[in-house]
């Protein structure tokens, strides 16, 4: 059976305009602008409604792993919906959730042995920040002191828009406005070698931004629930590639000081770094792993919340019930399309191909890494980003700021036009292919925006 839209591309965006309200977008511009209206897709490639086809440079914003109208999830998602397609978790059970609970506990890192589902990664990060800290109250009271109420997390972090994940978010842009409204974490700062908050100079740094954060766990161990960080990746904050040794630096940090750690691997889970979880490449077992995104394959909303026995044990002895649920917790077309996803995954080895596939993009963008208007190009597993720089000293985007976002926006608008659809974040281009791209369609992706952007620095005023 197949849908035909009822409506033209004028009259989809007239309505748009009149009634709805985007993510992300200011509105003002977005009632003047032209955006993609989405008729279908296949594989890495969208169709929007002028029948215009543009490959999927974001993987539709992190979540699609393994391309549109896959066979296999279209299939598990039916087969699903002829049974059932939702009804409550809250005092029953099903066998997706089942599966699928089993399925995440044999990949995940050891040591991790419960799953508590929600349906977006901000929820699970809620979810996390809620059972660490009802597991550090139970800690405190047994010590007769009183509950910690603090996490420590990294400036330009992002963890998703719900309050307690913006209390743990640093991105100005997004969560300064929301300030008065939110518990701040404590921070200490990102490790982006680019713009390395010591001043250092790679290499010969031995890392001393992780002995800054250490340092900072140790200053306020008494007021810490748990540090709460996206390992290898600050997606959002930037694309921001963390140096080698890092996270593991981190995590030992915490765990000396008796502090809980916890891995926010909404974005890099499922393989998107090169392993299927980013804490493996440091050999990290976090005390909760927080997972969404990618996990439907891009397909439905479902989230994650892994634990440890010792977690779980604590919050069953004290309080006992855990007071938090959602509507639509563990769907069962979710969980099933989940399932489908998982096993694609790991039947089509898909892990393997990214090297090849990374490689292809780092060759196509090679000439790039000379351009004087490009910098800190920059890999892992399947993300590739680099920043934008002014063309000249005494150019119109000499200080940066919203000229030079315009830009960026600019160029997006162009690589669109020539069959590409990216998002820029801020002064940061980048690519993050579903993991089922060919080799052939990174290098096409790749080209787009390298072409686009030179054409765009040599004719910047
Ligand atoms: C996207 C993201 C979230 C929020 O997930 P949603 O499903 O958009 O609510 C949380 N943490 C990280 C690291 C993310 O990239």
């Amino acid at each position: 059976m197949s849908h035909h839209p009822s409506m033209t591309r004028a009259e989809i965006l007239r309505s748009d305009r009149e009634n709805l309200w985007h993510p992300f977008a200011d509105m003002a511009r977005w009632e003047r602008e032209d955006p993609p209206v989405i008729g279908s897709g296949e594989g890495v490639w969208l169709t929007d409604m002028n029948g215009h086809r543009m490959l999927d440079g974001t993987a539709s914003l992190w979540v699609n792993l393994l391309g549109h109208r896959r066979p296999e999830l279209d299939r598990a998602l039916l087969d699903q919906a002829g049974l059932i397609a939702h009804s409550t978790f809250l005092g029953a059970t099903h066998e997706g959730a089942v599966l699928l609970g089993e399925k995440l506990l044999s990949l995940a890192p050891p040591g991790l042995s419960r799953v508590f589902y929600s349906d977006n990664g901000s929820t699970a990060v809620e979810i996390a920040m809620k059972l660490a800290f009802l597991a550090a109250k139970h800690r405190a009271k047994k010590r007769g002191q009183s509950p910690p109420s603090r996490f420590l997390s990294l400036e330009r972090g992002y963890h998703g828009d719900t309050l307690g994940a913006v209390g743990a978010g640093a991105i100005e842009r997004f969560h300064a406005v929301f300030g008065p409204l939110v518990r701040p974490s404590i921070t200490a700062p990102a490790p982006d070698c680019a713009h390395c908050p010591l001043g250092l100079v790679r290499p010969g740094c031995d890392l001393a931004c992780a002995d800054v954060a250490v340092d900072r766990i140790r200053a306020h161990r008494d007021e810490l629930v748990a540090v709460l960080v996206e390992p290898l990746l600050q997606a959002a904050g930037g694309m921001i590639v963390w140096p080698k040794g890092y996270l593991a630096r981190l995590a030992q940090g915490a765990r000396s000081e008796g502090i809980l750690f916890v891995a926010d691997e909404v974005a890099t889970g499922f393989g998107r770094t090169g392993t299927l979880f980013a804490c493996e490449q440091e050999g990290v077992i976090p005390d909760l792993l927080v997972v969404g995104k990618a996990l439907t394959g891009g397909y439905l909303p479902l989230a994650a919340t892994l634990c440890t026995e010792r977690i779980y044990r604590a919050v069953r002895e004290d309080p006992g019930t855990f007071y938090h649920g959602h509507s639509y917790t563990a769907n069962p077309l979710a969980c099933r399309v989940a399932l489908a996803t998982l096993e694609v995954l790991e039947r089509e080895k898909l892990l393997a191909s990214i090297p090849e596939k990374r490689a292809r993009i780092e060759r196509e963008w090679g000439p790039l890494s000379r351009h004087p208007g490009v910098r800190n190009i920059r890999t892992l597993g399947l993300v590739a980003a680099f920043d934008l720089r002014p063309p000249s000293p005494g150019s119109a985007f000499a200080n940066g700021g919203a000229a030079l976002l315009e830009w960026t926006r600019r160029i997006g608008e162009r690589t669109r036009e020539r069959g590409l659809l990216i998002r820029p974040l801020g002064p940061t281009l980048y690519l993050i292919p579903a993991l089922s791209a060919t080799v052939e369609e990174c290098g096409i992706m790749a080209r787009i925006l390298r072409e686009t952007v030179e054409s765009a620095l040599s004719t910047s005023p």
